[in-house]
């Protein structure tokens, strides 16, 4: 099991497969982004490998993130030999939709078991701006592809940016009234990508919520106002699927966090608003034993920061989102 210096169970991990992405959202990436050569990422027997150390140190919890997951190459087999991974118990993704109309059903066979996609408006128009080549409708057979072959309950992703997106909040949560779908809104965080957005292009979750609630009527919150995961959920009255909220910047959640994040370049990222970083794949490649990956592993894990530093000033630039893995 590992443990970092605060007493927490870290036991999930996401995997950023690729940092290419087939859409440039804009806040995400630029459009005339250079992506690193496939020789800097990492092949598939070295992800397998740091899946299997992984797993023996008590990571049971997967997510396949991106850049988007699916443009990688051989996808459905590696999704196929990840969930056969002994100590692997859960394994899901992160995708913008795009692909999955034909590939549901082969990596709900392969074992994949959910998937979130991320959708930031119902607007074709707006959707074509916002992702600068994306076809909604393309995305909407994804997710509906998604539901048919399992891979339930489909949670949709929306980053609620200021004058782009948050209009479209309303829209987003009526989607619940037909769709046992969790609806969940995420503030935009400062990142090297979207550097050069200010401040005041954060929508914070109180504010989502009262937009909602001033046209739908009031939110019911669930749980008692426990977490799921990173979400705080409510529901609309008379609705089949739930609202959640993802208030990083607002308030944090570290005393709850279990994860740790892999680079597509092969460095584990100790914390997504924190610039410390532990690079795995060079000593893989210069021949370091299971066992002294296994320690490397350990040791970033012990020193796992508490809490980002964004009241500070101090936001994280030495990557983009799109590296990292959502
Ligand atoms: N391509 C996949 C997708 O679209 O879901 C996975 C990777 S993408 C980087 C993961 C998520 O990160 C998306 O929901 C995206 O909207 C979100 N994201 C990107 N930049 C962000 C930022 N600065 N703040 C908050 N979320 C961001």
């Amino acid at each position: 099991m590992a443990y970092d210096r605060y007493g927490r169970l870290i036991n999930y991990l996401r995997i950023s497969l690729t940092d290419h992405c087939n859409l440039r959202c804009v806040y995400c990436m630029p459009d005339d982004i250079s992506f690193r050569p496939n020789a800097e990422l990492m092949q598939d027997d070295e992800i397998l490998m740091l899946v299997g150390l992984f797993a023996q140190l008590g990571f049971d919890k997967i997510r396949l993130t991106g850049g988007e997951p699916t443009v990688r190459q051989g996808i459905v087999e590696l999704v196929r030999q990840i969930t056969g991974t002994p100590g692997v118990r859960t394994v899901t993704m992160t995708s913008n939709g795009v692909l999955f109309e034909r590939l549901a059903a082969p990596l709900a066979e392969a074992g994949l078991q959910r998937v979130n996609f991320s959708l930031d408006t119902l607007d074709p128009e707006k959707f074509q701006r916002l992702t600068r080549r994306g076809a909604l409708e393309q995305v909407f057979k994804g997710i509906r592809a998604a539901e048919a072959a399992g891979l339930t309950p489909i949670k949709i992703n929306a980053v609620i940016v200021r004058d782009y997106s948050d209009t479209d909040v309303v829209e987003l949560a009526r989607l619940t009234y037909d769709f046992p779908w969790q609806e969940r809104f995420i503030e935009l965080r400062p990142f090297a990508g979207a550097a050069h957005y200010l401040r005041s292009q954060v929508v914070k979750a109180d504010e989502i919520i009262g937009r909602i609630q001033s046209t739908l009527g009031p939110l019911e919150l669930m749980n008692g106002g426990e977490l799921d995961g990173e979400a705080r959920l409510y529901r609309l009255s008379g609705s089949k699927g739930d609202l959640g909220f993802i208030s990083t910047v607002s308030k944090s959640f570290c005393a709850d966090c279990t994860r740790l994040r892999l680079t597509a370049d092969g460095r584990m990222r100790l914390c997504l608003l924190r610039e410390d970083e532990v690079d795995l794949l060079t000593p893989l490649r210069a021949g370091a034993s299971q066992a002294e990956l296994r320690q490397i592993i350990l040791e970033g894990v012990w020193r796992k920061p508490w809490g980002n530093r964004l009241a500070q000033g101090e936001v994280p630039l030495n990557r983009a989102m799109s590296e990292i893995g959502g």
